[in-house]
């Protein structure tokens, strides 16, 4: 194997002493003391900082304001503008979610219920927010527009358990969705 041999590039007086690469920071980190002083130091205006540094002083203040629409945050289950499940306990999303976070059980409708005619429902559905990686394949394989990315991202938790988003707090967070689910239409 050929040895290729690396040269050095020389350096100067200036640079063997460090003194100038000493003074240059010295005035870099003055020039952002002053700023920072004044309130005006950079990105105070897009982080809705109080200027004095561009950290932003979260919790008080957030982004939310921010947010695209196409942000992704957690996955939720949602129902209808009728409070229906429109989940149907397909599992494709669970066999798609590449970190296997979701765990259905499904669960049959009773014959008596009004909505029996889709069979089924989750009887338990649980999101592993350890797991997660926010890539959105649930909602884009869902064929019953029952599970999305919500903008929330405040995910936190003090032990594993506080993690695993279950049923309840799936349709808590991820709230109504108003709009046409073929599995209801009369017509399909
Ligand atoms: S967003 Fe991705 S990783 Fe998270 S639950 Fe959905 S498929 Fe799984
Ligand atoms: S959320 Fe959608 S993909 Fe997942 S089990 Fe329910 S209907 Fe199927």
């Amino acid at each position: 194997m050929a040895v290729i041999k690396v040269q050095r590039p020389k350096l100067g007086i200036g640079e063997k002493v460090y003194f100038g690469a000493l003074i240059k920071g010295f005035f870099l980190t003055m020039g952002h003391a002053i700023k920072t002083l004044r309130g005006k130091s950079v990105g105070a205006d897009t982080l809705h900082s109080s200027g004095l540094g561009v950290t932003m002083q979260f919790p008080e203040q957030r982004w939310d304001k921010e947010m695209p629409e196409h942000y992704r945050g957690a996955p939720t289950l949602v129902t209808d503008e009728q409070g229906r499940d429109r989940c149907v306990s397909c599992q494709l999303c669970e066999f798609i979610c590449p970190p296997k976070a979701i765990k259905i059980e499904p669960g049959e409708i009773p014959a008596d219920d009004r909505w029996n005619k889709v069979e089924k429902r989750p009887k338990e559905f649980e999101i592993d927010m350890i797991r997660c990686i926010y890539c959105g394949m649930c909602e884009e394989v869902c064929p019953e527009q029952a599970i999305f990315l919500r903008k929330d991202y405040l995910i936190t938790g003090l032990k594993r358990a506080d993690m695993v988003h279950n049923k309840k707090k799936l349709y808590e967070i991820g709230g109504v969705r108003v709009g046409l689910v073929n599995k209801w239409n009369e017509l399909k």
